[in-house]
């Protein structure tokens, strides 16, 4: 007979590491704007002739890479920091949601804390670093697209009003994304070390995007946490952790079995 389980509140992504990334990643993303900006504006203020489109594409490609180095150099600190963070503020908060019901544990650095935590700063770091050129691919189809229209009042237009939103835009699906992340594996570590099993937990979230079908589907359903669950969705199709998908909302329900419980 399997044994009757309750659920254990669910650790959620900490909001305030999530704003502090989203506002360093910001600043470093408004200045790069700023820049390009600045130094497009003559060229395309003479965007009458070839020589002129030249000159924009060469620009680009010189802060592309003066960017690039700046993100590079940046990414593994912020991206540290904030992991850091996510990692200590889900372990106290897992630990209080334990103590709700009589079990007392104090979560200590393990090799596979440590193991997860390296493999989420590698992939956090990649994600940061991948910004410049994200935003740069993003200007130069434009440039490109002004010169075959000949709209170029359109692309400065739609670069000064554009622009700073999609860097803006960008910078925000990345904090969250991360600090999710962060927050979902380091529960699922901690749920496996305890031996216990999870309960999926669909959410659309606050922003009520359409649901994911397949974790509609997840919505209640047992898994182990050291595997995760079976996302069937063909664009993903792996075993992941409830909230560590792009705007996965989804939580984790530890059962804690009743002969533990208080
Ligand atoms: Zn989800």
């Amino acid at each position: 007979m399997k044994p009757r389980t309750v659920g254990v509140k669910p650790v959620r992504a900490n909001i305030g590491i999530e704003m502090q990334l989203y506002r360093a990643l910001r600043e470093i993303t408004d200045q790069m704007v700023a820049e390009v900006e600045r130094k497009l504006n003559p060229p395309v203020n003479s965007l009458a002739n070839d020589a002129s489109f030249a000159e924009i594409m060469n620009i680009l490609a010189d802060l592309r890479n003066r960017w690039r180095s700046i993100w590079d150099a940046r990414a593994r600190p912020l991206a540290a920091r904030a992991l850091k963070e996510a990692y200590a503020q889900g372990d106290a908060a897992y630990q209080r949601a334990l103590r709700q019901h009589g079990i007392s544990v104090k979560f200590t650095k393990t090799p596979e804390i440590e193991a997860a935590l390296g493999t989420q700063l590698q992939k956090s770091v990649a994600m940061i670093t991948a910004v410049p050129e994200y935003l740069f691919e993003h200007i130069e189809r434009q440039a490109t697209k002004a010169v075959e229209t000949g709209g170029v009042k359109e692309f400065q237009t739609w670069l000064k009003s554009e622009i700073p939103g999609v860097g803006r835009r960008r910078a925000r699906i990345i904090a969250n994304h991360q600090v999710s992340a962060a927050n979902a594996q380091v529960t699922a570590t901690r749920t496996a070390g305890l031996g216990l099993m999870c309960e999926w937990r669909h959410s659309r979230g606050a922003f009520k995007t359409r649901p994911r079908p397949t974790h509609v589907k997840l919505d209640k359903t047992l898994f182990d946490p050291s595997v995760g669950a079976f996302d069937s969705d063909p664009a993903v199709s792996a075993y992941i952790q409830p909230g560590s998908l792009i705007n996965c909302k989804c939580v984790a329900i530890p059962r804690l079995p009743t002969t533990l419980a208080r």
